[in-house]
């Protein structure tokens, strides 16, 4: 199931699920020092309209792939935006903490805003956003958390 990114290369499934977008270096480094874990596994796609058909949203996320509607520069210009994407990934599909199954589930009882895993990664991009710009300016932060 899922997305092969590594197949984009024909025109009508380029245009459904975008191009690869490489992230900066330093935004990398800023992301491993917040997650504490790799994160070169995880692929991004920009301009997908795959992640537009999700109803109007900028972003829908699977494991180790993040799917935007917008650009991969408005997304990496956006902390929070990235983190929380960033989140979905790490913490709830590569634990395997969110299942598709669950997910659905979720936002069935509780709509999109208020199932666990958007509350989940809202709270932590609301806190750590900040931990990240903070690693952005300055690549050599210990750690503290
Ligand atoms: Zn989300």
């Amino acid at each position: 199931m899922g997305v092969d990114a590594g197949d984009v290369h024909d025109e009508p499934r380029r245009r459904l699920f975008g191009s690869r977008y490489v992230l900066p270096r330093s935004v990398v480094a800023a992301l491993e020092q917040v997650f504490a874990e790799p994160v070169g596994g995880v692929v991004v796609i920009e301009h997908s309209r795959y992640a537009r058909l999700h109803r109007g949203m900028l972003a829908t996320t699977r494991p180790n792939l993040i799917l935007l509607a917008v650009s991969g520069a408005a997304f990496v210009a956006d902390p929070e935006f990235l983190v929380h994407e960033y989140f979905h990934v790490l913490r709830q599909w590569r634990t395997a903490h969110m299942t598709r199954w669950r997910y659905l589930v979720e936002s069935a009882r509780r709509g999109y805003w208020n199932n666990r895993y958007e509350r989940e990664a809202r709270e932590f991009a609301a806190g750590a956003a900040e931990q990240y710009r903070g690693y952005l300016r300055d690549p050599g932060t210990v750690n503290r958390q």
